[in-house]
């Protein structure tokens, strides 16, 4: 692969985004039939609010984009949730999908431990669990959460952070508390690597933070040199401008896009350096993959206008799902949108969530 055969791809990526062609495989979602994509992903989505605000968050602009606001149902009783996650789990295990823990921040739920057991007994044949990293050192059950992860068999760790240096870093991400640091970075990945749990950076280019090759090299080195070898370097994503509401997050988005095409003109014309390996094309996102001194380095760009528009054209698929708060099983972000497998309960659920700046 070099990199005049990623341009043709990465010019019509947006064109390209083509559900029709993806595999499929059949299954009886509450009696209706659908399709579900092959490498369709099952998001649990653990908790409803975030100890964080990033100013790019794009949890905030996946409701916003629905004309909702960022503010979830809960099943408040917790027993009742693990029986709903365990008849879900049970349901979808024929799909065995790949599973990812997220939030809100899931470090920051009491439930996660016995979440992360239940995930690990249904054998799933990925486990990833996603973070702003600020609970993995806290202590749950008497471990912590680090070790639970690793104890329950779980491939990868994803870590947010937007910069190595941490006066950046806080001032966009904006911890209400517990903020995590380097070091912390340090000692969890250490812990990970040891348990064969792979972490993965995760860095949202931003003309306020990393916003071009020598940042990003920067930033590798820096967090290549605790043992990480595995990192994505994120596009702001687009989304349909006429359905936010939320005035401050947009402007920030605007005002700090780094175009990726930029980037990768520049990361073409030094081949030795980044080397090309692979090009991704899901249906609302684009990713290349390069080698840089042992690191493998993911650059992805995202339209989340496109989403509904890939359904659209190929009604009945289901593109990835995710389990909601309050027991619903959707093939959307937004917990009444696309419903799958709908949750009736007896309990009251509890709605809060996080509604700053909205
Ligand atoms: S860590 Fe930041 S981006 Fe992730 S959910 Fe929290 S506020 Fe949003």
């Amino acid at each position: 692969m070099n990199t005049n055969q990623f341009s043709i791809l990465r010019a019509n990526r947006q064109i390209e985004f083509n559900a029709e062609k993806y595999k499929t495989k059949p299954f009886i979602f509450n009696g209706k039939k659908k399709s579900v994509y092959e490498n369709a992903n099952l998001s649990i989505f653990v908790n409803e609010s975030c100890n964080a605000n990033c100013k790019f968050c794009v949890d905030q602009l996946r409701f916003e984009g629905k004309g909702k606001t960022f503010v979830k149902g809960r099943i408040a009783d917790d027993e009742e949730y693990f029986a709903r996650l365990e008849e879900v789990l049970e349901t979808l295990r024929p799909l065995n999908t790949s599973i990812s823990i997220t939030g809100g921040e899931p470090t920051k739920s009491k439930r996660l431990p016995r979440i992360l057991q239940l995930v690990a007994k249904y054998n799933f044949r990925k486990r990833v669990i996603t973070t702003n990293g600020s609970g993995l050192l806290d202590k749950m059950d008497g471990k912590r959460v680090i070790d639970h992860i690793v104890e329950n068999g779980f491939h990868h760790l994803n870590i947010s952070k937007t910069h190595f240096i941490e006066g950046i870093n806080a001032e966009v991400m904006q911890y209400d508390n517990s903020y995590f640091t380097n070091e912390q970075m340090a000692e969890v990945v250490k812990i990970a690597l040891a348990g064969k749990v792979r972490p993965r950076l995760s860095c949202l280019l931003l003309k306020s933070g990393i916003h071009d090759i020598d940042g990003m090299m920067q930033y590798l080195d820096f967090f290549g040199s605790m043992g990480v070898d595995n990192i994505i370097f994120r596009e702001t994503m687009d989304y349909d401008v006429t359905a936010m509401l939320n005035v401050p997050k947009m402007r920030f988005l605007e005002e700090n896009k780094v175009p990726l095409d930029d980037v990768w003109s520049k990361i073409d014309m030094m081949p030795q350096v980044f080397k090309p390996i692979v090009q991704v094309l899901g249906y609302y996102y684009y990713c290349e993959v390069y080698k840089f001194k042992g690191i493998d380095m993911v650059t992805e760009s995202a339209n989340l206008a496109a989403i509904d528009h890939q359904k659209a054209k190929v009604p009945g698929m289901v593109f990835e799902m995710v389990l909601h708060p309050n027991g619903n099983l959707n093939g959307s972000w937004i917990e009444d949108d696309d419903v799958l497998l709908p949750y009736a309960t007896n309990d009251t659920l509890i709605y809060s969530g996080r509604d700053k700046n909205l």
